[in-house]
């Protein structure tokens, strides 16, 4: 077994704290990553706090992982001792359904098996996160980083850019697309980044008039405040789609009258309490809601590969692990410009 140091929760209402625990043996199809980097999500502040029901403890997060590959199975083809590796929200699934056929393992028909909060397929292991000095992975569910870009930017794109780049193209996104992304964090910030290479015309709707700035920064065109009554009142029925990243209660009815005919809100943030939404906000210009969650393994890499070549990472606030549950509440009071990452050497 791998003695792995880390930071987990023991229940619901504790803060982190250090932590040490084992992890399996590299088997012939796994790759073992010491980590560098590990992204900071609001759905790791959602499952530390059983904010989704079902919380398993003890809880090391972290899925937004970036390493160094420093042992691989002797069945391992895709990796080499050396090489930068990430690993994000899944780190199995069946691999014989129709979803996990077509590489799309997220969906996968028994469930796919989550980096950490819930148990490995075996049902005993429980799946422990990247907050953490290593990680063992089969290598399906490894990807391969380009060591052109900042990996400290790279991490966050693991989930927050997998959660923005898949649902964008799924809607088509490209030239000329009226994009409106609700919410500047971790994942919105990534999703203006997205919507603005693929060329569509971008509007940043938050609830905070003092990110207008770093919106336009981030390449967005337009900015509009979503506290502000006649401000949206005139952006009705303007949008061909509306990406929600919102992680707190909040109705979908205010998000939908954005949208023009046939427009979607293409929904992935995750509130603990479920949005009231409305029919007659739905069947006006024949709008839709669409969920999306994470990404396919082939479609990871794609995105992966596309960040190296137009040099798109996440900005990124680096602190040590000591101190990730002031970052958590940062993160809640929307005070995170745009994703905490951890420096994972600071566990030594
Ligand atoms: P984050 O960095 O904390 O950003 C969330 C943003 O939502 C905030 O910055 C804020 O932006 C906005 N917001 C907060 N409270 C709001 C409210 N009451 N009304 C309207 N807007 C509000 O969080 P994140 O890491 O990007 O994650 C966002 C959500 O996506 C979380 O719920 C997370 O669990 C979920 N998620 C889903 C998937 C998936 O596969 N579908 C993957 C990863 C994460 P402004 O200040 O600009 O208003
Ligand atoms: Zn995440
Ligand atoms: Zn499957």
């Amino acid at each position: 077994m791998i003695t792995t140091k880390a930071w987990a929760a023991k229940n619901a209402k504790a803060a982190l704290a250090p932590f040490k625990f084992k992890r399996r043996e590299v088997r012939p199809s796994d790759v073992l990553v010491e980590i560098m980097y590990c992204g900071v999500c609001h759905s790791d502040i959602h499952q530390v706090r059983d904010e989704w029901g079902d919380s398993i403890y003890p809880m090391v997060p972290g899925h937004e992982i970036v390493g160094r590959v420093t042992k691989v199975g002797n069945a391992v083809k895709k990796f080499k001792p050396g090489d930068i590796a990430g690993v994000g929200v899944m780190v199995d699934s069946c691999r014989k359904c129709k979803n996990c056929e077509q590489e799309m393992e997220q969906y996968c028909v028994e469930d796919m098996t989550g980096t950490y909060n819930t148990f490995e397929r075996d049902g005993v292991t429980i799946a422990q996160g990247g907050y953490s000095s290593n990680i063992v992975t089969d290598e399906r569910y490894v990807y391969h980083i380009s060591e052109k870009l900042d990996l400290k930017g790279v991490a966050p794109l693991l989930c927050a850019g997998i959660t923005t780049y898949s649902p964008l193209r799924y809607a088509n996104v490209g030239r000329g697309t009226r994009v409106g992304v609700v919410g500047l964090g971790g994942l919105g910030h990534l999703g203006v980044k997205f919507a603005v290479a693929f060329g569509a015309e971008v509007t940043l709707i938050s609830t905070s008039p003092s990110k207008e700035k770093d919106a336009h920064s981030l390449g967005a065109h337009k900015f509009l405040l979503s506290t502000d009554k006649k401000q949206m009142k005139a952006a009705e029925s303007s949008f061909d789609v509306v990406l929600n990243t919102i992680s707190a209660k909040h109705n979908y009815k205010k998000y939908l009258t954005l949208l023009d005919l046939n427009g979607r809100m293409l929904v992935v943030g995750l509130p603990a309490e479920d949005p009231k939404t409305s029919p007659f906000a739905l069947i006006k210009n024949r709008r839709s809601i669409t969920g999306s969650m994470i990404g396919g393994t082939r479609e990871t890499q794609e995105m992966l590969d596309y960040c190296a070549e137009k040099n798109i990472v996440a900005d990124v606030e680096v602190i040590p692990i000591q101190q990730i549950n002031e970052a958590y509440e940062r993160m809640i009071r929307n005070d995170v410009r745009y994703r905490f990452v951890i420096d994972m050497d600071t566990l030594k």
